[in-house]
């Protein structure tokens, strides 16, 4: 870190009038680029065309680093409502006179700063208040990081400005609306509240507006105040990136759910895995035991898979060029469906680019308007999904509930057809369906029998062909399973009678329109399915993987079953989890916390899922590092 950062400042104006300004606070190296891109935004400002402009760089000092404020949006359609939120939500921190201080704004839209109030006095404390306080140097912590401004952001340097004046001594408040008579969104932030953005605060037209910040304290203090507000560097970290998008009103409803969502724990964000598919990777440069991967059976970096796929696109080019049905059929799927269908013991199979593919494309196929599906209510999304598409009558049975399956299938003796379905391995819980009761049910209700079989394949049966091995039972009707878990690939397959898989490639939408996967796919899961084929040995690794993973939690109290590869870990509140995950990841283990709409809400988890390749080593230190965390 020893490389000096610069303060970069520009400001433009017109005839004396200012027009506009930023600054930026990043290193050394991309000061010139910071400079071209501050004169590049003073030279094509809307407001004008600028007769001076000035960029200064200089060194700012010791940097203080603050933690963004929170985010909420409240969405209010007329002035007075925006008022009012204002109203409510200053009250709660203390300020009252909120009416009077609302009235400045005829005062502040002539001046360059911020006015500073009294927030219980409302006497001005600048010293000149034609200027008003004017606070600067300070930036967004990603332009120290990339060393770039991540362009025009109004909204972020609204955030920026607002922590760093919230941290200033004895600040308890601001208030800000846009002098700009178009925009007529405005925010109040406290320490507490957080910046508060309100979409509607002032009359469209009215070009009053402007920043107070709000001050309680001794006079003593107040030069400090002032001190920090205009001298002190900050760069401000986390600052969300609604994007300079959030300006335009049409985006508001979506900002406002996003930003629920993160107050509730909800967030999703992708975390970049640098490293091939396995037991380990590395994320921002750290390495991690990744307990997360459906990869069971480590296949997917597997020299003879990866090889297969290389060969394949060499040989057969990288995308198929088309639909199954027109242009993308090609001698490895052809090959790829033969071995499903041997590998499983049917008499044909189908494959889709997705799992979740073959399930919507599959049940909605099946079933219509006039038919019933019976649903296990813990079946996974592309299930629902497939159920909702089809138009078809959804009943839902309780989890598992085999007895409420009947009651319900003998209720649906009139439908034209019957359609079971549930996942072999539930997903979220590494419960199994009690195949051979399921099976007996929908014979003797004359039903059509499913399983989705996604993370039964590779991972259920001595040689991991599924749940029919692990019973010793025969098939259901549609045997539904993916390339993408254990098998290391992509894709989603059904095997079962030529007349249904006959039927499915003329009616399963999913399949007709929609792009072949390509042969280096097709060729890979080919090559997967060998390998396990040839090496049972790894499915009963991952059985006495998971065994031990479990006896090792058992260890420390945590209490957990499974039959399968996934081992659940409930916490409940959907913010602890994502607490104990974090930390969990700290100590070095990637473990997810799976939270609503996933599964329900208050029933948040860990769901650790085990690999062949795991070590003993480290499914050990793993359950010690969960149990740590869930202490506390
Ligand atoms: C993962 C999964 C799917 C979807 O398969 P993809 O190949 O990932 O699209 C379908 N059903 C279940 C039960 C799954 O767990």
């Amino acid at each position: 870190m020893s490389e000096r950062n610069y303060a970069v400042k520009m400001r433009a104006s017109a005839g004396g009038a200012h027009i506009s300004g930023a600054e930026k606070i990043v290193p050394a190296a991309a000061v010139p680029r910071t400079v071209a891109q501050l004169a590049e935004r003073a030279l094509t400002h809307a407001k004008g065309v600028p007769d001076f402009v000035n960029v200064k760089i200089e060194d700012p000092g010791e940097i203080l680093r603050l933690e963004s404020l929170p985010v909420t949006t409240h969405v209010t359609a007329t002035a007075a409502e925006g008022w009012a939120k204002a109203t409510e939500l200053l009250k709660g921190a203390g300020i009252v006179r909120i009416g009077e201080i609302m009235a400045r704004f005829g005062e502040t839209s002539s001046m360059r700063g911020a006015m500073l109030l009294d927030a219980d006095t409302l006497e001005r404390l600048e010293p000149d208040p034609a200027r008003g306080v004017r606070a600067t140097y300070m930036d967004d912590a990603e332009s120290l990081l990339k060393g770039s401004a991540s362009g025009k952001n109004h909204y972020a340097e609204a955030i920026v400005l607002a922590t760093k004046v919230q941290h200033a001594p004895g600040i308890v408040g601001e208030i800000c609306v846009s002098d700009d008579p178009d925009y007529v969104t405005g925010y109040v932030a406290t320490r507490d509240l957080g910046y508060c953005r309100i979409t509607t605060i002032k009359e469209k037209g009215s070009p009053d507006g402007g920043r107070i910040f709000l001050y309680r304290g001794p006079r003593e203090q107040v030069a400090e105040t002032l001190r920090f507000l205009e001298e002190q560097p900050v760069v401000v970290e986390h600052v969300p990136v609604l994007g300079a998008v959030a300006a335009e009103r049409r985006w508001d409803g979506l900002a406002a759910e996003l930003e629920g969502f993160r107050a509730a724990g909800l967030n999703r964000v992708c975390t970049t895995l640098d490293a091939p598919t396995g037991p380990t990777a590395v994320v921002d440069g750290k390495p991690l035991v990744v307990l997360s991967s459906n990869d069971y059976l480590d296949l997917a970096r597997d020299p003879r898979v990866t090889r297969a796929a290389a060969d394949a696109a060499r040989q057969w080019g990288a995308g198929s060029g088309g639909s199954r049905l027109t242009t993308g059929t090609q001698p490895p799927h052809a090959a790829l469906e033969a071995h499903l269908a041997r590998f499983k013991g049917t008499e044909s199979a189908l494959v889709w680019a997705t799992g979740y593919m073959a399930n919507v494309g599959t049940v909605s196929a099946l079933v219509r308007k006039g038919d019933a599906i019976l649903s296990d209510e813990l079946n996974h999304a592309s299930i629902i999904d497939g159920c909702r598409l089809s138009g078809a009558d959804v009943v839902v049975y309780r989890h598992a509930d085999l007895d409420d399956l009947e009651h319900k299938l003998a209720g649906c003796r009139e439908h034209r057809r019957r359609l079971v379905v549930s996942d072999a391995v539930f997903s979220m819980d590494g419960d199994l369906l009690d195949l051979p009761r399921f099976l007996e049910i929908c014979r003797r209700h004359d039903a059509f029998s499913m399983i989705d079989e996604a993370h039964a394949t590779g991972a259920l049966g001595a040689t991991g062909r599924g749940l029919c091995e692990h019973f010793g039972c025969g098939h259901p009707d549609v045997l539904l399973g993916t390339l993408s878990k254990a098998l290391g690939v992509e894709g989603g397959f059904v095997c079962g009678s030529r007349l249904l898989v006959d039927y499915l490639r003329n009616r399963s939408r999913a399949f007709i329109f929609s792009t072949a996967p390509g042969a280096a796919n097709a060729a890979a899961a080919d090559a997967a399915l060998a390998v396990l084929e040839a090496e049972p040995e790894r499915v009963a690794r991952l059985r006495a993987n998971t065994a031990f993973f479990v006896a090792e939690l058992a260890k420390h109290g945590i209490r957990t079953r499974t039959d399968s590869a996934i081992v659940p870990i409930l916490v409940g509140d959907e913010k602890k989890a994502l607490a104990v995950a974090e930390k969990v990841r700290a100590a070095g283990f990637l473990i997810p916390a799976i939270r609503y709409p996933t599964v329900a809400k208050g029933q948040a988890r860990l769901r650790a899922a085990v690999m062949s390749a795991h070590t003993e080593a480290q499914l050990s230190a793993a359950a010690e590092s969960v149990a740590r965390a869930l202490r506390g």
